[in-house]
């Protein structure tokens, strides 16, 4: 039994390859002779890339290899044109996985939505679209309950027939039991609904409003960040809400996963960067509406096992300095060419890191151990600091850390 290839290569006999030659030859070097001189390596650019990959990974130093591209033209490209939060908030959570998906362009493998359920994502626009067409139909004014309650079951009918006649919506028997968990959904919201109204004194404004370009329903949105960039921001907000005179704003993001993840949004309405939509809705109604209270809130439609119900903020000046600091970490980590891995805390229970499991790109990371020991020598480096410190807290070192 062989207990290793480096063993195995020095186990003598005739090498098989010319590329097993050439390893024979280098593992043979006195261990203080960098191979990287060896006239075999410099003269083979591929060779000299894999030893320089393999110096990298065995140094303290956060390098290239590790996500230190340095600043670069194309870079500042992705910073102009309208930024989307969603697509920043990515940076947050793991800046490798940016530049993989919105840098390099790596297309993730498509997801199949065969289950034998209808998946989270068709549920979500179900319930998207049934909310939006029943405000369409609805209007602002609050019809009796009877009435407002059989016109809202109305529409999710048509709207299940809808998902119904484009099909993925899984097997007949499951089907009809998802239509049963939707329409209790729905019913609660309409009574989360009728709390706004009586509790905030507030009507909707609209739903899907767009924003980001001058010619959109809530027009253009310019945020100034603390390091002295500006960025353009757009997106689509799920519903805004008014009171009479408009000195309450509301916005509202529809969420149909578990609140779980968004428990300390009133303390941190960014959630160290990874959650940015809200916060940026909330700018873009200080911006439009000066002087008024700006209250922001996540709305949990109900995940299949989880209850409805709100976690938010209200856009006061600390949560509007978060919220433009992270922005500014987030922005001039895409511009200073700063990607490192983060695979996030580890999770015993499931065998694996936080950030990794929802990942499209485990195969074009290095491998789990690696990932690991690559944020570490990372989050040392001083081009890191900021991003580190968005991510973990500054007291939050963590283990490894300085
Ligand atoms: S596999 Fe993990 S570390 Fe690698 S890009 Fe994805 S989330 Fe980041």
């Amino acid at each position: 039994m062989v207990a290793s290839a480096q063993a195995g290569l020095g186990a003598g006999g005739e090498p098989a390859t010319g590329s097993e030659w050439i390893a024979r030859r280098l593992l043979a070097l006195p261990a203080d002779r960098d191979p990287a001189g060896h006239p075999l390596v410099a003269g083979d650019p591929a060779l000299a890339a894999a030893v320089a990959v393999e110096r990298a990974r065995r140094s303290p130093d956060f390098t290239a290899w590790d996500g230190l591209v340095g600043p670069h033209p194309f870079l500042e490209e992705q910073l102009t044109g309208v930024l989307s939060p969603t697509r920043l908030a990515g940076y947050a959570t793991c800046p490798r996985r940016f530049l993989l998906s919105r840098v390099l362009g790596v297309d993730a493998p498509e997801e199949p939505d065969e289950g034998p359920e209808v998946g989270p994502l068709r549920r979500g626009t179900i319930l998207h679209e049934t909310l939006e067409r029943f405000l369409d139909a609805a209007g602002v004014e609050a019809l009796p309950d009877a009435d407002e309650r059989r016109r809202l079951l109305d529409v999710a009918a048509d709207r299940f027939d809808a998902a119904q006649a484009a099909g993925g919506v899984g097997q007949p028997v499951l089907w009809r039991i998802e239509q049963d968990r939707l329409r209790t959904a729905l019913e609660r919201w309409l009574n989360e609904h009728r709390a706004l109204r009586r509790d905030l004194g507030v009507r909707p404004f609209g739903a899907e409003l767009a924003f980001g370009d001058d010619g959109d329903a809530l027009g253009g949105l310019e945020v100034g960040l603390p390091g002295g960039r500006s960025v353009r921001m757009g997106g689509r907000i799920d519903r805004l809400d008014t009171d009479e005179h408009q000195g309450v704003v509301l916005v509202l993001d529809y969420k149909t996963g578990d609140d779980k993840p968004y428990q300390k949004i009133a303390e941190d309405p960014v959630l160290r960067g990874t959650q940015l939509q809200l916060a940026v809705y909330a700018l873009l109604a200080r911006a439009r509406w000066p002087g008024a209270k700006v209250l922001a809130r996540y709305w949990f439609l109900g995940s299949r096992t989880g209850a409805g119900g709100w976690r938010g903020f209200e856009l006061d000046d600390e949560a509007e300095r978060a919220a433009r600091a992270a922005l500014d970490v987030i922005v001039e980590g895409i511009a200073g060419g700063v990607f490192p891995p983060r695979p996030g805390e580890y999770d015993d229970f499931r065998g694996e890191f936080a950030n990794c499991r929802t990942c499209p790109f485990p195969r074009v990371c290095p491998a789990a151990g690696e990932r690991e020991r690559s944020w570490h020598r990372a989050r040392r480096a001083p081009q890191v600091a900021r991003y580190r410190d968005l991510a973990e807290g500054p007291r939050d070192r963590g283990r490894g850390g300085p």
